[in-house]
């Protein structure tokens, strides 16, 4: 039989920290807590396999319930307390603890054990009637709702009128007489709402208890949370039934939630809050404001000793920054939980930096820690100081960024109004509330800690957030708040600050980053410690990375900001991109419409010097690195004018007004793939393009070197399908390559290669590269031809493929390895054959992607080329996939 019970208790577990797998991270890390001898309550854990076998067959074996039976019984030894004893009962609390973390996703129930008799025996040991029938009113409450299914809402209404019977204004003030009445109440609830007695038989608690955690694995929340974050189905929780300890006994009592280090800055500096006589999730659900840690250190002076010396061990124990849950039980301290702490983008950053300086990790280790899409969170924008605000309240600064947006205060609205922009206000926020902080831009709370749900989950997502803002009122039936004077209505636009924890009336205009500013040259790097740590750490990833990373850029102004991000050349200019300003269109429109090769050539030498200025600027700010140039692409249709007179006469003929008609127009259109008269086919077809962009490109390139600029132009011909295709128009470039060089009397190296697009072109790759000097693979197109999906249009049925999960991504984001990567790993391949050491790189939006960047790296190919500000974030994934895959 396999094992599927794990002990730990008495200095010794049976488990340890690398069997999360096994007993989820919960379990794993109480096993490692108490085999390094940190004070942990006793307790076993059942592994997660047993939950995903509940859940496939629905039923709960005897050979499991008896091995539970059996830790039972050594838990009773080891606490000196027996399961249903009367006078010394043995309490338990069931948590659940997934392989991944998934805060506040599942269940827990606490003091399991009490009935009827049990809880008179926690009245005498503990010297505290009111104590123990406040627990036992508690366990019924949760049970009740987690396991029995009794709304959680009957049990708070039976509560708050007891409240107002006894005249008293929170359930601390309740006495032990009116606690005795509340528990009978209670049971006459459950009663009439489930047609049957509440259990008190302990064992029959244990089971039900059980089996709610493993079916809480299916709950919406956690399905949501599993789906936002990637987590996969099929892990299962583990669930842990852990001897009860109160932090609720006195004021010699308490519980409480921390970090080792910030975890929005991650400055080194012990960090958390606590409550003084109250049970575990009293500090996690946000209903009391918290005190700061350092209080405990005169509240509690013997255990926050013990707590500082623990918190230390355990980091450098894990090597990682740690987030913490402990209870004091009459000045004994115990550790709850331990895992790694979920933290802000710069505070990872500076974590992982400033870990290596101690000498806790090694620089590998810290290129790891930090996830590479994580990264973009330091480029959003802050709120612009020059704005002179008032903030209309100030809260608790939980997770960095500004965000503005209309304000809602219902998680369904707020998924209802996302395309808006919303941002979530609530009094706090409960894992219910997790789809509406997913729509929500930010998430504003009236109460609760800097370890509140609100802050923990906004700063997992990378998501602003300001929590425990005490100044604003909320009126939830009206749908508004009030903040010293200033009320706001659901859907009005308010702005935050993450940062700081400032909250605005209306729309505020931001600012860039800290490293933007550094990027474009607002700031210098000295005055500027995220943007050195930044520095640092990619410098440390391009030392281990084999894949170059170029940028998609199309002006000099984005080709500087991507060489201060680290590019290493262009991958991709999109030439057409250049014509969309000003009086630019109408000389590129003069070109489209022209009826003949004449009206074509004046139009084009309108467009010439254009084109070369701003070559000659991409080249310069490129200095020394290649600059991948596609000759012209254009979806013709974007650069001209729509409606008219057409519409009009069809709306005549229908019977239809034209604003029926057009919106009728507007419902049914699907913009074409846009596979028609574009790419090479345009240069094919009409020339003079081809040879005009050639020129811009060597003219702009002998001006550059005659400045002195190292300069390495690769001419890029687009949705090549065929050799022959490509050899029609590398001879264009080449003869007018020769001809300018030949008349400036200048040698320019350059190169001439092709966009792999079609299938037929990855199929027919080895015909293609005996003339094509280098691959890049616009995986934008090639995955729409693949697929035969419009990239426009798809957006329509795609996000229900992922939801139903026929597609693991949306395929335009995340490239799809087994088939697009295929023809990728086809082409490369074959064109190898053809042109030993032909250069390979990607430009589509994949190559800004971490997965699909670390697939680029598995292929063997050169470079990725993504847009300006997704280059450190490729950097650190070309980084990840060279060290996942050892090399
Ligand atoms: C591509 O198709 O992947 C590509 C980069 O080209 P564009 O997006 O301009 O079509
Ligand atoms: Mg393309």
């Amino acid at each position: 039989m396999t094992k599927s019970v794990y002990f730990f208790g008495d200095g010794k577990a049976e488990g340890t920290k690398d069997m999360k797998a096994v007993l989820g991270g919960k379990g794993a890390n109480l096993a490692e807590m108490t085999n390094i001898g940190v004070p942990v309550p006793p307790g076993f854990t059942v592994a997660c396999q047993a939950c995903i076998d509940y859940l496939r067959g629905g039923d709960f074996p005897d050979a499991l319930r008896e091995e539970i039976r059996e830790h039972l019984r050594h838990l009773e030894e080891v606490t000196g307390r027996g399961f249903g004893d009367p006078k010394s009962p043995l309490l338990v609390s069931v948590r659940s603890g997934a392989p991944v973390s998934m805060p506040g996703m599942m269940e827990t129930i606490l003091n399991l054990g009490l009935n009827d008799v049990t809880v008179q025996g926690l009245a005498s040991q503990s010297g505290n009637a009111r104590f123990a029938y406040d627990s036992y009113r508690r366990f019924i409450q949760m049970y009740g709702d987690v396991v029995l299914g009794v709304a959680h809402h009957d049990f708070e209404q039976l509560l708050s009128a007891k409240r107002l019977t006894q005249g008293v204004e929170t359930d601390a003030e309740l006495d032990e007489a009116s606690l005795r009445t509340l528990v009978e109440e209670y049971k006459v609830l459950v009663r009439s709402a489930t047609g049957a007695a509440f259990p008190m038989d302990p064992l029959t608690q244990l089971w039900g208890a059980i089996e709610a955690v493993w079916r809480s694995w299916t709950l919406k929340k956690a399905v949501d949370y599993r789906r936002v974050n990637g987590i996969r189905d099929d892990l299962g929780t583990a669930v842990n039934v852990v001897a009860m300890v109160f932090g609720n006994l006195g004021d010699d009592s308490g519980t409480g939630v921390a970090f080792t280090r910030d975890p929005s800055t991650g400055e080194r500096t012990f960090y958390g809050e606590f409550l003084v006589n109250a049970q575990g999730e009293d500090v996690v659900a946000g209903i009391r404001t918290p005190l700061s840690i350092g209080e405990m250190a005169h509240r509690l002076p013997d255990a926050y000793r013990e707590l500082l010396e623990v918190q230390q061990r355990l980091e450098s124990h894990f090597h990682d920054m740690q987030d913490l849950e402990f209870t004091v039980e009459r000045g004994a301290l115990y550790l709850l939980q331990t895992r790694t702490g979920k933290r802000t983008a710069a505070a990872a950053v500076r974590i992982a930096t400033e870990m290596v300086d101690e000498g806790l990790i090694e620089r590998a280790e810290a290129v790891q820690r930090v996830p590479a899409e994580q990264l973009d969170q330091l480029l959003h924008p802050v709120i612009d100081p020059s704005v002179r605000a008032t903030p209309i309240a100030t809260g608790l600064p939980a997770s960095p960024g500004a965000a503005s947006g209309v304000a809602v205060f219902d998680p369904d609205v707020a998924e209802a109004r996302a395309a808006q922009g919303v941002i979530l206000v609530r009094d706090e926020t409960t894992p219910e509330d997790f789809h509406g902080i997913v729509a929500a831009r930010a998430v504003l709370t009236a109460r609760g800690g800097m370890t509140s749900h609100a802050a923990v989950v906004a700063r997992g997502m990378g998501k602003c957030a300001v929590v425990g803002c005490k100044e604003i009122v909320l009126d939830a039936d009206r749908r508004g708040f009030t903040a010293n004077g200033t009320t706001i209505h659901e859907g009005d636009w308010i702005t935050i600050d993450g940062a700081t924890g400032r909250v605005y009336a209306g729309d505020l205009p931001t600012t860039p980053s800290e490293i933007v500013q550094v990027i474009r040259g607002m700031r210098r790097p000295d005055d500027a410690p995220s943007y050195r740590a930044f520095q640092r750490l990619l410098g440390w990833a391009d030392e281990v990375r084999h894949l170059r990373v170029r940028a998609n850029a199309d002006t000099p102004a984005d080709a500087r900001i991507a060489r201060g991000f680290g590019a290493e050349g262009i991958g991709l200019c999109r030439t057409e991109h250049m014509f969309f300003e000003g009086d630019r269109i109408t000389a590129m429109r003069e070109m489209i419409v022209a009826r003949d090769e004449g009206g074509r050539r004046r139009a084009l030498a309108k467009l010439l010097p254009m084109q070369r200025a701003d070559f000659e600027g991409i080249f310069e700010a490129m200095r020394g690195f290649p600059v991948t140039i596609r000759l012209l692409d254009p979806p013709l249709h974007e650069f001209l004018p729509h409606g008219g007179e057409e519409s009009k006469l069809l709306a005549r003929t229908l019977g239809l007004t034209r604003v029926q008609l057009a919106h009728i127009v507007d419902e049914l259109r699907e913009t074409n793939p846009m596979l028609g008269h574009r790419g090479c086919r345009l240069g094919i077809t009409y020339p003079e393009i081809t040879e005009m962009q050639a020129r811009a490109i060597f003219e702009a390139a002998v001006r550059a070197r005659r400045r002195g600029i190292d300069v390495h132009p690769e001419i890029m011909i687009p949705l090549v399908a065929s050799a022959k295709e490509f050899a029609n128009q590398r001879a264009i470039v080449d003869d007018v390559a020769s001809r300018v060089l030949g008349v400036m009397g200048e040698e320019v190296p350059y190169l001439v290669g092709t966009m792999i697009e079609l299938p037929r072109a990855a199929l027919t790759a080895d015909e293609i590269a005996a003339s094509a000097e280098f691959f890049s693979f616009g995986t934008n197109d090639l995955t729409q031809t693949t697929f035969g999906l419009s990239r426009d249009d798809a957006g329509r049925f795609l996000p229900l493929y992922v939801e139903r999960g026929i597609f693991p991504d949306d395929p335009f984001q995340v490239l799809d390895q087994t088939g697009v990567g295929k023809l990728i790993d086809v082409a490369v391949a074959s064109g190898r054959r053809v042109r030993a050491g032909l250069k390979v790189g990607i430009c589509g939006e994949h190559g800004g992607e971490p997965k699909s960047i670390k697939f680029c790296h598995r292929l063997g190919l050169d470079y990725v080329s993504c847009s300006p500000y997704r280059v450190p974030i490729a950097r650190l994934a070309a980084a990840h996939g060279a060290l996942e895959s050892g090399a």
